[in-house]
């Protein structure tokens, strides 16, 4: 029996536990739509970490994102947990390990400093489209696994009890939470081609257009020059990046990729048939690569939706604050502005001080923790949900922070900004039997 077109309600639920205790096996049965990034590590680890058969849905007319090739610390875990893989695997990604990421000409000229990662974890620079045939070439011949190639443009007729949607941007319409305040909104990518990695840590270079990302793999330097195409031109973009080539010595080629992006996130993410993730689910921009984190968090949500009767409240609750903490720490770099006094600069800065004023008048948990972090203690994990049990705010530890606030040189601002409130919303803990779906081992 498969309960197709409904949510399983608590009626269904017990029935389903009474065939359970008569020892007939009922299985659920996912379905997960799109064969990116994302959909690839979901699919990886609801193999892992569930017994339900997968129906793995994609068109194979659309192709994938072939950027997002830089991870934070928990990406390589996952990889590990979710499908046993190990450095020498990742040969066949080009890819290299990520050290930290480096920042120039952000807060103030000649200003430099590396986001540096803790000693003896790393993050990835890899091949995305690698990673993408990669995984899909090892899970493929899964028994549990029903590759289907075709387009799916009603949720309501998929055949599954529930659909996990990886399926790329969605219309830009009233469904989504527009986060405007986000800059940058176009990306012009080159690949320069190299013998060998030059440097370890992700670059992200400030320009007076915008940023540049360098990302170093095995056999090319990855350079998007980050901007805003309702203020600068596509033309100004390729003139401007030539200086990161001279000054990095690179070599740029013709593989060039321009594209546009939506800065957005669901109002609802989590119901008990539907649930979204990557780009189906939110994107902000690349700015400390948070967006394979939160994705590869998001998939551990949905496992506890669905698999541990965590309440649907809880993971949009905890959905919207990982957003929020992400957005806002990615602010805080526009908020400290840049070597560069451009209409670009004026935009960006003014928006993210507009935001991040905000949450301090709101006393958000983020304001809260930011200021607590400053004042040398941990961050309070009691203002976040359950479902937030790393030592993390968004993506990025409390040293992170540190680091990055420090050299923003906006410690400072952020203290002025305070009004001494103390964050008193609090949550309740209840002992969910949750599960990480692999990104944490510990808490397997
Ligand atoms: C310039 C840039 C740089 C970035 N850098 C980073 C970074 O360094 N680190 C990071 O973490 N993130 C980064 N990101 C974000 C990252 O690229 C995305 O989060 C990621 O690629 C999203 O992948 P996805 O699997 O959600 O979607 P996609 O890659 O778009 O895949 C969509 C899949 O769905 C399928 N599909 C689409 N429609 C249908 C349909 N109707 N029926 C069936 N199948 C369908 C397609 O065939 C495809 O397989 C960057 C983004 C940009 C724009």
């Amino acid at each position: 029996m498969v309960l197709t077109g409904q949510t399983i309600g608590t009626n269904e639920k017990a029935a389903l536990r009474i065939f359970d205790l008569c020892g007939v096996t009922m299985r659920k049965k996912l379905s997960i739509v799109g064969r990116g990034t994302v959909g690839c590590l979901a699919t990886a680890q609801f193999l892992k970490y569930t017994d339900v058969d997968i129906d793995w849905i994609y068109n194979p007319k659309v192709m994938p994102a072939s950027v997002g090739e830089g991870t934070t610390l928990l990406f390589p875990l996952s990889l590990k947990n979710a499908l046993g893989l190990s450095w020498s695997d990742l040969n066949a990604l080009g890819a290299t390990p990520k050290t930290g990421i480096y920042k120039e000409d952000w807060a103030s000229s000649g200003n430099k400093f590396t986001h540096s990662f803790p000693c003896g974890a790393t993050g990835l620079h890899f091949n995305a489209t690698a990673f993408q045939n990669y995984v899909f070439d090892i899970i493929k011949g899964n028994p549990r696994v029903n590759v289907i190639e075709d387009n799916v443009s009603d949720y309501s007729k998929v055949d599954a009890d529930h659909i996990l949607v990886c399926a790329g941007s969605p219309k830009y319409d009233d469904g989504l939470i527009k986060h405007e305040e986000i800059p940058v909104n176009a990306a012009f990518v080159t690949q320069c081609y190299w013998d060998f990695p030059r440097f370890t840590d992700t670059l992200t270079i400030a320009r007076p257009y915008g940023w540049v990302f360098g990302i170093p793999l095995q056999n090319r330097c990855a350079i998007g020059y980050l901007y805003n195409k309702n203020i600068n031109t596509l033309g100004e973009i390729k003139d401007d990046v030539k200086h990161v080539f001279e000054k990095y010595k690179l070599e740029p080629s013709e593989t060039t990729n321009s594209l546009t992006f939506n800065r957005y996130s669901r109002k609802i993410n989590f119901t008990n048939r539907i649930i979204y993730n990557g780009n189906s689910s939110f994107f902000l921009e690349p700015l400390e690569a948070t967006t394979l984190c939160l994705a590869d968090t998001f998939n551990s949500h949905a496992f506890n939706v669905w698999f541990n009767d965590v309440p649907l409240s809880i993971a949009n609750d905890a959905y919207a604050r990982d957003i929020s903490d992400v957005k806002a720490m990615i602010l805080l770099h526009y908020m400290a502005g840049s070597a560069f006094d451009t209409p670009f600069w004026e935009h960006a800065k003014e928006k993210a001080t507009t935001f991040i004023k905000s949450l301090f008048t709101k006393n958000d948990a983020f304001a809260y923790n930011v200021i607590r972090i400053l004042d040398g203690k941990k961050i309070d994990l009691d203002v976040y949900n359950a479902l937030n049990k790393t030592d993390d705010m968004g993506t990025w530890m409390d040293t992170s922070f540190k680091t990055n606030i420090h050299n923003l040189k906006i410690d400072g601002l952020l203290r002025s900004y305070n009004e001494d409130k103390i964050c008193t919303k609090r949550y309740s803990k209840p002992n969910w039997k949750t599960h990480y779906g692999g990104a944490i081992p510990y808490a397997v």
